[in-house]
This record gives structure tokens, C-alpha cells and sequence, in this order.
């Protein structure tokens, strides 16, 4: 008998779904035990429904090909087949999707979400391993407000800000306070899910509007640099953030070019550099299985980071920081770049998974 602890994947027909499964082949904690996706692939093998829009290499993962697809809107067929669920699900309204995987969670079973619909609720934390692992601590409040023993959800911010919120928090934790930034990302087409951005849109083309992210660029990095008060997470004052995201004709990595302006204490790009390189967080003195080694990349080629070159650094989990330079207008600027399906997604809730788990939320 397996000694790993069994997890179901809600949506697990989809891109991020798919990326799980792959990422999760070998797991040293973690076995898929339970897949579920829409009424329309319910019922169905795994291999079935996935084998001719399968995305990752050859052959989808043998162990997990041959179990019968859930319908997720189903709850009750999760219990006993597995102990936790990673969401990464579509459905209709972000409503839709609070409410189930709320009632995962009623279930008793913890819910690690890929979906926005709850980042937006004070006692679930939006958790970024190296950046704030403090706010688990508010799930004890939030099953305490729902009467939940053993089910709580957590979740993971939007791919977009993964490209550029470890290299902020990076300087905000040496002591340099950051006022105001604008960043322009170029988003791979991934990020808009299977099949996504119709070709004909995409070839030839930039498509300069992507629904809701804005947004989720600019408010989400508060809620990460916030603090925890009384079972809730309270959002950071700043920095102020400026985005303008863009589709691009790219499969996988979201590419972030940002200006920013420092509060009165500037640092040197030498000493920039210096912070980037040595930040290491939580997940690395744990050497938690999906940290990467080395959170933070300093590339120093004049034209990198690039998606293709390196989006796949340490596992796809490390990001990548390039052409750091002065900036006319605010203080510095740099490009970040970050693998939105891994860290940006299935490799992010898993490194998630793995601090619940070290903190004794997952057993
Ligand atoms: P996707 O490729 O469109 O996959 C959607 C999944 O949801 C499929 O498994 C689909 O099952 C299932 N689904 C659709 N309608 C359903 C229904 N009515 N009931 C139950 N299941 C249903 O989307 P994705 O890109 O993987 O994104 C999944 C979630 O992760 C979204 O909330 C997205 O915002 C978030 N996310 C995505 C990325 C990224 O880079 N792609 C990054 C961060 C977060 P069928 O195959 O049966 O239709």
C-alpha cells in the first residue's frame, strides 16, 4: 500500500488540470487518486476524454489514465478517494466556484485553488510560499467561521504577478519601501486555458486586452504583502500598481516589464542584484519538494529572460529577472518572467500543498 497522502484534481481535463497530473508523476508526498472535470467527461477513462488534447510530451501519466472521471459539481464523490483536492476549474460564474469548492471543504476535504473566485475573501489566504506563508494562519479562523473541521480552502494569486511579486517582496523585505510601478506583461496563451485565444486572433498578432487581469495585476500583489489582524488578511497600503497585459503568440511564460519608483531609500543596482540573488524564503529552508533552489534568477544577457530560454529554470518554479537598469522616469527597471502553468499555476499550488502540509493543515 502507497504511504502517500491520495489528492483528487478538480478540472482535471483542462491545461492547468493536465500540468498536475504531470507534475505530480513521482510526487514524494502526493499520489492522484480522484479525477473529476465537467457532466461532459464524467463517466469516462481519464485517457479517453484527454488523449487527443493531451499537451504535455507523449503519453499521459499510466497511473492516472485509467481512473474514471468524476463529475466535480459532485462532492460526495470525492470522499473517501482522496484527502485534499487541487481546484483548477472553469465554471460559468466565480460564484459557481466559490460555492463548490466551498462545499468541498464542508466535506472535510481542504480545497488548494488555482481559481480566483475566493481571493477576494478575507479569512482565505492568497499565499505565495517565499512571500507569505504567515497567512495560513488565518485558515483556523475561516473553518472556525464555517464550522469546517478538516476542510478549509486556500488559494494561489493570478499567473500574471508571479513574473514580478518575489523580485518586489525580495526588495521590500531588505528595507526598501516601493511607491508606485507600472508593469506591461506579455501572457502566454495557456493562461487562457484549453483551447483558449482562437488561432486566428493569435497568429500575426497582439491582442492588447485580457478580461479581469488588469485588475487582479494590480490588487493582488496588496493582498500578499498584507498582514494578518484578527483571523483576516488586512491588504498592504502599496505600492501603487499600474498594468497593461497582453495576449501573445507564446505557449507557455508570462513575461512581465515593469518601472518602478522607490520611497526615499534607493538602492544600487549592485546591491539589487546582491538582494535578488541571496532572497530565499520558507519553502527553501524547509526544502519543501517543489521549492526551487534558487527563487530569484538574475540573468545578465542583454535580451533575457526570454519564454522558450527560460520559463523550464529549476522546475519552471524559479523566476527570471533580466535588462535591470535605470529608468528615466521612476527609479529602475527590469523584465521578470515566470512559467504561468507551473509556478504561475499547477506548480504553485503544489508548493503550496507542500507548506499545508509541513504546517500540519494537510495530514
Ligand atoms: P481549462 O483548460 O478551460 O479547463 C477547465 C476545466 O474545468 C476542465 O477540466 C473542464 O472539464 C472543467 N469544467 C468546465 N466546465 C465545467 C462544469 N460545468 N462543471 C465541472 N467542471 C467543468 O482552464 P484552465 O486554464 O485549466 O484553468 C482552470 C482554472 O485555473 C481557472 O479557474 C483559471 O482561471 C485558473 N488558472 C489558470 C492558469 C493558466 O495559466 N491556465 C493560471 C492560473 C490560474 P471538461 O474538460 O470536462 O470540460
Amino acid at each position: 500500500m502507497s504511504k502517500k497522502i491520495p489528492v483528487g484534481i478538480l478540472g482535471a481535463t483542462g491545461a492547468v488540470g493536465q500540468n498536475y497530473i504531470y507534475l505530480l508523476q513521482n510526487h514524494p508526498w502526493f499520489e492522484v487518486t480522484y479525477v473529476a472535470a465537467s457532466p461532459r467527461s464524467a463517466g469516462k477513462a481519464y485517457r479517453d476524454v484527454v488523449q487527443t488534447r493531451w499537451l504535455l510530451g507523449a503519453n499521459i501519466p499510466e497511473a492516472v489514465a485509467d481512473l474514471v472521471i468524476e463529475d466535480a459539481n459532485n462532492p460526495d464523490t470525492a470522499i473517501g478517494k482522496c484527502r485534499f483536492v487541487f481546484s483548477a476549474i472553469e465554471l460559468e460564474s466565480k460564484d459557481a466556484i466559490r460555492d463548490l469548492e466551498n462545499a468541498y471543504a464542508e466535506r472535510g476535504i481542504p480545497v488548494v485553488s488555482n481559481a480566483s473566485a475566493h481571493r477576494w475573501t478575507d479569512n482565505v489566504p492568497v499565499i505565495i510560499p517565499e512571500i507569505n506563508p504567515e497567512h495560513i494562519a488565518v485558515i483556523d479562523a475561516q473553518k472556525k467561521a464555517h464550522g469546517w473541521d478538516t476542510g478549509f480552502v486556500a488559494v494561489k494569486p493570478n499567473c500574471s504577478v508571479q513574473s514580478y511579486v518575489a523580485p518586489l517582496w525580495a526588495l521590500m523585505k531588505a528595507g526598501y519601501e516601493i511607491k508606485r510601478m507600472i508593469v506591461t506583461t506579455m501572457q502566454a496563451v495557456s493562461g487562457a486555458g484549453y483551447p483558449g485565444v482562437p488561432s486566428l486572433d493569435m497568429i500575426d498578432n497582439v491582442v492588447p486586452f485580457i478580461g479581469g487581469e488588469e485588475e487582479k495585476s494590480e490588487q493582488e500583489p496588496l493582498k500578499i504583502f498584507g498582514s494578518v489582524v484578527d483571523g483576516k488578511i488586512v491588504n498592504a497600503d502599496g505600492p501603487i500598481v499600474a498594468a497593461h497585459c497582453n495576449r501573445v503568440a507564446v505557449i507557455n511564460g508570462h513575461t512581465a516589464c515593469v518601472s518602478l519608483e522607490f520611497g526615499e531609500k534607493k538602492p544600487s543596482l549592485e546591491e539589487i542584484e546582491r538582494i535578488w540573488t541571496e532572497f530565499r524564503g520558507l519553502p527553501q529552508e524547509l526544502d519543501l519538494p517543489f521549492a526551487p533552489r534558487q527563487p530569484i534568477i538574475v540573468r545578465h544577457e542583454q535580451n533575457r529572460p526570454q519564454p522558450r530560454r527560460d520559463r523550464d529554470e529549476d522546475k519552471g518554479m524559479a523566476v527570471s529577472v533580466g535588462r535591470l537598469r535605470k529608468c528615466p522616469v521612476f527609479d529602475i527597471r527590469f523584465v521578470g518572467l515566470s512559467h504561468n502553468t507551473v509556478r504561475g499555476a499547477a506548480g504553485g499550488g503544489i508548493l503550496n500543498a507542500e507548506l499545508l502540509k509541513s504546517k500540519g493543515y494537510i495530514s
